[in-house]
């Protein structure tokens, strides 16, 4: 059966392309994307200047496999290139980052993708195989992928809030920066016990990190999960127990969540308010509606054993716009983990058995979220 003609449609933007002229320098070039040749299994051939690597994005649509290119940039091409590969509906590019080319490829069905990387001469040659036979149903072989990639590892980065001169919330004899840390370090050494994960933390002692830096440091990591610390306090009723936002692109999904995130976002920060902006305006959509499903998929999971643990309440799962989560384009959620301003819990959250607690369930929920989205 011959397949339909199809167009393989290479765009980019250029957003970047003033920020790339002076930052190429040092990173893998990708020259050349072609079609495979006539005969071979449909796929797609990229060229680069030394071996590529990558990182697949996680997307619920299994139609759709999108991989970004580390440390790589691709001269600003422009062009469509007409092949016959029934498989492929579409293939898009853009220089996502200053250091990341993202790829994303949409199949007209399912199908498995295999990817393979070798020398040739000069170059390093990418080949992108859709596998048409053989296999009728099934998701995308994540399996090969992983493979590819030399992964099996993940990243977490685990974000102590606030610190240095920024307290945060005031308790009767605990303050928000030191719950947080205390949390955060208990955490990392459960992490730190299995191999498969690389656990960082933002900061590890008392000291003051911006907002947009530790969101653009799990950027930089290439972090498959970011999660960040914090503790409530109010001065409204006597409320206690545990809550978790995970990033709205849409705002807030009530008024005391909006005014939570308000709080959160000037917590002792005077750094740019603008920045980001270049890339907030290349986000793709369709990934970052996933990232954002996979966020809540974390959250819920987190909540369900963070609560089973320590006996607090749940006070509910939510949606706003907070700045630390905003710019990563990766699986986050931020933990409001008690109120301060409880005296009850006050006393629970400076407890170093809670700590390790805590730590331990930090731990099981990301492992359980990573295996169930393939990346463990
Ligand atoms: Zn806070």
């Amino acid at each position: 059966m011959t397949a339909a003609r199809r167009f393989l449609l290479l765009t980019c933007l250029l957003a970047v392309a003033g920020q790339l002229a002076g930052a190429i320098e040092g990173l893998n070039r990708l020259e050349s994307v072609e079609p495979s040749t006539p005969g071979e299994e449909p796929g797609v051939v990229f060229r680069f200047s030394r071996r590529p690597e990558f990182v697949r994005v996680p997307l619920e649509n299994s139609l759709v496999l999108v991989l970004d290119f580390v440390e790589t940039a691709f001269e600003p091409i422009k062009k469509s290139l007409d092949f016959d590969q029934g498989p492929i509906r579409s293939l898009g590019l853009t220089q996502f980052s200053r250091d990341r080319v993202r790829l994303s490829l949409k199949l007209a069905r399912r199908a498995r993708v295999e990817i393979f990387r070798q020398p040739q001469g000069e170059q390093w040659v990418l080949t992108l195989r859709v596998v048409t036979g053989g296999r009728s149903a099934g998701e995308p072989d994540t399996a090969a992928l992983r493979a590819a990639s030399g992964g099996g590892s993940a990243v977490v980065v685990l974000d102590a809030g606030h610190g240095g001169r920024d307290e945060g919330a005031r308790g009767r004899s605990s303050r928000e920066k030191d719950v947080t840390l205390a949390v955060a370090l208990a955490a990392r050494d459960v992490f730190q016990r299995d191999p498969r994960i690389k656990v960082y933390l933002t900061r590890s002692s008392d000291r003051y990190v911006a907002l947009d830096e530790r969101s653009s440091f799990a950027d930089r990591v290439k972090a498959n999960v970011f999660v960040s610390i914090h503790a409530n306090s109010t001065k409204e009723g006597n409320p206690s127990g545990v809550e978790i936002y995970f990033l709205s692109l849409k705002g807030a999904s009530d008024e005391e969540s909006r005014r939570q995130a308000e709080r959160e976002n000037s917590a002792g920060d005077d750094s740019g308010r603008s920045t980001n902006n270049i890339l907030e305006a290349i986000l793709d959509n369709m990934v970052q509606t996933s990232t954002i499903n996979q966020s809540s998929k974390l959250a819920n999971i987190l909540m369900r054993k963070w609560t089973r643990v320590t006996g607090q309440k749940p006070r509910g799962i939510r949606q706003a716009g907070f700045r630390v989560l905003k710019p990563v384009n990766i699986p986050s959620v931020l933990v409001e983990t008690g109120f301060i301003s409880n005296s009850r819990e006050e006393r629970l959250l400076a407890e170093p058995r809670y700590h390790d607690a805590v730590g331990k369930v930090l731990y099981q929920s990301v492992v359980e979220y990573l295996t169930s989205a393939g990346q463990l």
